[in-house]
């Protein structure tokens, strides 16, 4: 038998959530977001199930986009941060991708380009988020350089929220009023503002096009909400070997846990090179065989230890679930410290993936 640390990835549930956002946003484009792998679960598999569905992917990089392109990925391509350095604009030109330019020397480098046709340029706004883009007074200057370059097709303005995952924050609105002075003087440019969290929360940033990732996969960004999402990922493995250990007695390295009673052990082939958080806490939710337990002892590499002691029928080759359909990933996160998106994200390639359709 293989190493069963497995990544269940239903494709199904991505559709429905895709669905969802389309909902939503019934008057939104969907570019659907699958950077970083498709957040752990497979850029090539993630982005054939949507094909159909969506309007465009979205991605960090040439690399990303190349790799789908290669996969027969016939649908628009956004490159997230745009280009670093001038000569990908050949390959850019070869794949027909949509560039974000957020930064001068992008821009720079686009009116000296030798393209076989105009490219498509998503010009981005510094709102608020303070990380990539332009200040809003700096825009209607910039259109007019690209406008006069001749080598771009299509201007899209995007801007990205910084906590728009906090209802209670004023920093979307603040944001959202930083674009509307300039929307009076661009109203004829398209428009993209909504991550996964404005998309569920805030349909003032809904506009032309919405750029879902972390709700695609079933974990919502908005605490103590339903919006209905399905978990894409599985996350599990089995039990390898069992043992008893008696009060007083550690487990694995260190002392981070120390038995208070006798007690029955699962070793779990599941550690941190799989991805797995080593800094998760004592008592983590998991599943053994559909029944509640607890995570004991430090993450080692390659292996864990959780509680059998009260599921006298689970054994040698019991399934445990780390999070997915029964164990919700945003408890996860939360207990370890972290959010969804790195948690999936950090699944190494070692995991198996599996997928259902
Ligand atoms: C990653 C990313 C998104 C998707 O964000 P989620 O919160 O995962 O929905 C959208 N836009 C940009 C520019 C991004 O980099």
């Amino acid at each position: 038998m293989a190493r069963p640390a497995r990544a269940r990835i239903d494709l199904d549930a991505i559709r429905h959530n895709a669905r969802l956002a389309q909902t939503l946003a019934p008057d939104s484009q969907l570019m659907a977001i699958v950077k970083g792998n498709a957040y752990g679960h497979g850029a090539v598999p993630v982005a054939r199930a949507l094909a159909d569905q969506v309007d465009g992917f979205g991605v960090a990089c040439i690399e990303e986009a190349r790799e789908l392109r290669d996969a027969g990925i016939h649908n628009r391509l956004l490159l997230l941060e745009g280009f670093f350095t001038a000569d990908e604009l050949d390959e850019i030109d070869r794949l027909r991708l949509d560039v974000t330019v957020h930064s001068d020397y992008q821009c720079h480098a686009i009116e000296q380009a030798n393209l076989s046709e105009p490219i498509a340029v998503w010009l981005k706004v510094n709102t608020g988020m303070n990380r990539l883009g332009f200040a809003p007074e700096d825009i209607p200057g910039l259109i007019q350089r690209l406008d006069r370059s001749r080598l771009v097709s299509e201007r899209i303005l995007i801007t990205h929220l910084a906590q728009a995952d906090n209802p209670g924050a004023s920093t979307t609105k603040d944001q959202l009023a930083r674009l509307e002075k300039l929307m009076d003087q661009c109203s004829n440019l398209p428009l993209s503002i909504a991550n996964s969290p404005g998309v569920l929360g805030w349909p003032a940033t809904h506009a032309n096009w919405i750029r879902p990732g972390m709700m695609l996969f079933g974990a919502n960004p908005i605490a103590d909400t339903q919006p209905g999402l399905k978990a894409a990922m599985t996350l599990e493995s089995a039990v390898i070997a069992e043992r008893r250990i008696e009060p007083g007695d550690t487990l694995g390295y260190g002392d981070h846990y120390r038995a208070n009673r006798p007690m029955r052990i699962g070793v779990v082939a599941l550690g941190y090179a799989d991805g797995f958080p080593r800094h998760a806490p004592n008592g983590l939710p998991v599943q053994i065989d559909g029944h509640d337990s607890v995570l004991v002892g430090r993450v080692s590499m390659d292996m864990l230890t959780v509680d059998l002691t009260d599921l006298p029928d689970a054994r040698v080759g019991s399934r445990v679930e780390f999070w997915g359909s029964n164990v919700p990933i945003e408890t996860i996160a939360l207990e370890c410290g972290t959010i969804p998106y790195e948690l999936v994200s950090q699944i190494t390639a070692r995991v198996t993936r599996t997928y259902s359709y």
